[in-house]
């Protein structure tokens, strides 16, 4: 497909890849999906020729500033929710039908001729997304957003670690963050408690995709934010909450050395027998 875009268009190969969802591998995912779902990519839930999800958002301002509108790709990514530009929230729907944004069905019915409306006309109620309330940002969000930019922008979390290993600590302390499940109970009780973070609730759905916006700005906040100061804000909340290696552990398919590591060391509980087998060496070394 790029290869006969590229030679139909006499574009390089590579400039039409960095717009693809693709060129995100190895940044945010280790390999690009294209028959499931794809980690950290809004669900467009593709019907006949249209899409029911809300799986493409937008800035309003950076769109009315545009000569020609288009949309940006990382608008696809559930770790967009702000433009760092233009110190607003992304729009998820149509805020005047809440449709989807479908931009390429203002063409429908237009057979032979283009449609005078631009890609930035509602195909439902014709409304002229460019217009959308501006929503401020909550304090900390733009940081954050900014944050996250700059770790795919140079494919590293500052000199640490590859950003892919990044992205997956984060999608496993996400999970943390929208389970059910008792063990993590106390966990975002602890998290709500700090009265600095501005929380009431958290956001429960099973998939973080499938999160708006606003759920999505409020989760990711709180996740990035126990990923800083790695690792010691990480083992203190857990601690506290006591979850342990297992738990912190469970359910994941690809997670850093580095958390790994840190989850065995310090938040591993000994069983019965190695609590035996210590009390033993402990004997020994007293004699
Ligand atoms: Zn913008
Ligand atoms: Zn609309």
């Amino acid at each position: 497909m790029i290869q006969r875009l590229s030679l139909l268009t006499e574009i390089p190969y590579e400039t039409i890849y960095e717009l693809t969802l693709r060129s995100y591998e190895k940044t945010i995912f280790e390999q690009s999906n294209t028959t499931n779902k794809q980690k950290w990519v809004l669900p467009l839930g593709i019907y006949h020729r249209t899409w029911t999800n809300n799986g493409l958002q937008f800035c309003p301002v950076c769109l009315s500033k545009d000569e020609e509108p288009y949309f940006r790709k990382s608008w696809r990514l559930g770790l967009s929710v702000a433009c760092t530009k233009c110190n607003t929230l992304l729009h998820d729907c149509c805020p005047n039908c809440n449709s989807p944004v479908t931009f390429f069905r203002s063409d429908v019915g237009f057979k032979y001729t283009v449609s005078a409306n631009t890609i930035a006309t509602c195909w439902q109620c014709g409304f002229d997304i460019r217009n959308s309330f501006r929503y401020p940002t909550v304090i900390g969000t733009i940081g954050y957003q900014t944050k996250i930019n700059t770790i795919i922008k140079t494919k590293h979390w500052q000199d640490r670690c590859p950003s892919n290993e990044y992205f997956d600590a984060l999608y496993q302390i996400l999970k943390f963050l929208r389970s059910t499940s008792p063990w993590y109970r106390h966990f975002v009780e602890l998290i709500m408690s700090y009265e600095n973070l501005r929380i009431r609730s958290l956001p429960t759905k099973h998939e973080f995709e499938k999160f708006n916006t606003i759920e999505r700005e409020i989760s990711l906040r709180i996740a990035c934010w126990i990923l800083e100061e790695w690792p010691h804000r990480f083992i203190n909340l857990c601690k506290e909450s006591k979850l342990t290696t297992s738990i912190v552990l469970k359910d994941t398919q690809s997670l850093p050395p580095w958390f790994i590591t840190v989850a065995n060391d310090h938040l591993h509980l000994p069983s019965a027998s190695e609590k035996s087998i210590m009390r033993m060496q402990a004997k020994k070394q007293k004699h």
